[in-house]
């Protein structure tokens, strides 16, 4: 089969073509601008690859609830262009053929939970340390969207005792995000992250504030196992950090096997930032006539 992904991002869209094993043959990628813009590059180039099905891994917030009125938009986006357009709609109407729609982290939640580290386990999440922090939620075999999706990049948390930036998110100010997101590292030190590599102090705090999302995660979601991507987790010494940090702030209270083993259960990502197109794929197959 002839599967299309479309990874929709805040500034790249990534269009890819695959089949149902999750190889990928072709992959091109255009500048996010505007819907009219964009639009045509994409629904051209996935006419022309005679794609059977579409899965669309959107940045958002979206509507991905098939029986919402506002099913396949892009809601409240700060990219005004994009600020309620049917994303879905489009493809559907030019492709004729079935759309899978969901964010990018949940798109890549379902990647590896498909094809990567969290294949053959029912229930995961992927975190995206990144631009912005993400995190996909795969409970009980599927994605979690409940009123909308999640959104747990936002959560409140434990200031760290030496921290005083007053973090960068627009709404929160001093959410996850606005801690610990990329453009906070640059903000708050003032460099960027890649070039913060041997500060120690830098990492202990991102650390802290990556370990307390990870135990309230546990706490809430009681995922099998955690995967932590984007571009900030490329830190090599980020990830032994929050395993250290998350086992010490844990105390011992939840004991499990899958707990004691924190290198599997705290793991990065495992597709070669391939993750969220190849959740795309599975996006699509699973809204073919044949799988509903
Ligand atoms: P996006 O979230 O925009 O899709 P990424 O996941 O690549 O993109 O994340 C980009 C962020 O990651 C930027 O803030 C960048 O400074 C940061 N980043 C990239 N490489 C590193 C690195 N090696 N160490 C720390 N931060 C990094
Ligand atoms: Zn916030």
């Amino acid at each position: 089969m002839r599967i299309g992904a479309l990874e929709a991002g805040g500034t790249k869209m990534v269009c890819a073509v695959g089949n149902e094993s999750g190889e990928i043959f072709k992959r091109e990628v255009f500048p996010t601008k505007t819907p009219a813009d964009t639009m045509p590059d994409m629904l051209d180039f996935f006419e022309r690859e005679k794609v059977e099905a579409l899965g669309i891994g959107c940045f958002g917030p979206i509507d991905p609830r098939r029986d919402s009125p506002a099913y396949g938009y892009i809601t409240s986006t700060p990219k005004l262009a994009w600020q309620n357009y049917n994303i879905v709609k489009a493809f559907e109407e030019r492709l004729r053929c079935p759309v899978g729609f969901d964010t990018d982290v949940n798109a890549a939640a379902l990647g590896e939970a498909t094809f990567g580290i969290t294949r053959g386990l029912k229930n995961s999440i992927y975190i995206t340390v990144g631009t912005g922090i993400g995190v996909g939620v795969y409970s009980e075999g599927r994605l979690l969207h409940g009123m909308m999706h999640p959104e747990a990049g936002h959560i409140l948390i434990r200031r760290h005792a030496e921290d005083t930036f007053a973090g960068c998110c627009p709404f929160h100010g001093d959410c996850l995000e606005g801690l610990a997101g990329g453009p906070s590292l640059e903000k708050r030190w003032g460099k960027a992250g890649a070039l913060l590599a041997g500060e120690k102090k830098v990492w202990e705090i991102e650390a802290y504030y990556i370990a307390q999302a990870c135990v309230n995660y546990t706490m809430i979601l009681s995922p099998e196992r955690i995967v932590l991507g984007g571009g900030v987790m490329k830190q090599p010494a980020l990830l032994p950090l929050v395993r250290e940090k998350f086992t010490e702030l844990m105390a011992g209270y939840v004991k499990t096997p899958r707990l004691e083993d924190m290198e599997s259960y705290i793991t990065g990502a495992s597709l070669a930032d391939n993750q969220a197109v190849m959740g795309c794929i599975q996006l699509a197959l699973s809204c073919l006539p044949s799988e509903r």
